[in-house]
């Protein structure tokens, strides 16, 4: 059984983003780029199962520019045993990925797709989503738990107030919450190692995908500085400030 797991380039989470004078993006010139941690998650998870015997292979896929073959090799260092870049110098929406990961879905015919829930750049939370309605596949979200058996995903998702399990007959799309697992270290041998692996290149013409942006941004800007806070000499004083001027008691 294969199993797809698209991974997405992205400014790394420690880098705190510098939105451009203009307003219109935010700069990424001269910025540390990594996976998408979500999509670390989902690689992790493909390799467990893997390694659980569950699946035979594990195929990264990473939609944009030429440096994300960086990102797919980092998914091969973590276990995955071949790479696809779709590439492309086009910004990409999340609708556009959802059609190409369709297309090489068609071609690959994976039984799972395993996705982050959301890119920390773009905040989507959508690709995964509008894949599986492409697919006219099930799908579920936010997983905490994937266990494979008899042609079933069964998905434990966290939603307020507990955990519901789902069972999806594959093919099926996963994607993944924070507390899934905790994705390995990756070490220098594995990291040789995925030098070796293959990696193809494909361009979303030869999909027959139209990627063209369909949204535009119409400004970024930096969140609200907060103002400084003040020192209240009693109780008394934190009590009159909170009534007369934050007005919340
Ligand atoms: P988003 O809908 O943009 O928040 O992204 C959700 C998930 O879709 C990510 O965690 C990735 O698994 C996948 N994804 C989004 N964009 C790309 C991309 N350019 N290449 C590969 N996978 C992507």
């Amino acid at each position: 059984m294969k199993v797809l797991v698209p991974v997405k380039r992205v400014v790394d989470y420690n880098v705190k983003v510098r939105v451009k004078s203009d307003g219109s993006g935010v700069d990424i010139a001269n910025v540390k780029m990594s996976m998408n941690p979500f999509d670390e998650i989902a690689i992790e998870e493909a390799v467990r199962l893997k390694e659980a015997g569950k699946v035979t292979e594990v195929v990264a896929v990473s939609c944009g520019v030429t440096q994300c073959q960086e990102t797919l090799r980092t998914g091969m260092a973590i276990g995955a045993d071949r790479g696809i870049l779709v590439e492309t110098a086009v910004e990409l929406e999340p609708l556009g990925v959802a059609k190409l990961l369709k297309a090489l879905a068609d071609k690959e015919q994976p039984q799972l797709i395993i996705l982050g829930k959301q890119a920390i750049d773009d905040d989507s939370n959508q690709t995964g989503q509008m894949l599986a309605a492409l697919l006219g596949w099930p799908q579920a979200t936010f997983a905490s738990k994937v266990v494979l058996e008899d042609g079933k995903a069964i998905v434990t998702r966290e939603v307020d107030g507990g955990l519901e399990t789902l069972s999806l007959t594959l093919p099926a799309i996963v994607t993944t919450d924070l507390r899934l697992n905790e994705p390995r270290y990756v070490t220098l041998p594995n990291i040789m190692k995925a030098k070796k692996k293959p990696l193809d290149t494909v361009k979303p013409e030869d999909l027959g995908v139209d990627v063209a942006p369909r949204l535009k941004t119409l400004k970024v800007a930096e969140p609200a500085k907060r103002s400084a806070g003040i020192k209240v000499p009693d109780v008394a004083t934190l009590v009159a400030k909170l009534r007369t001027e934050a007005k919340v008691i």
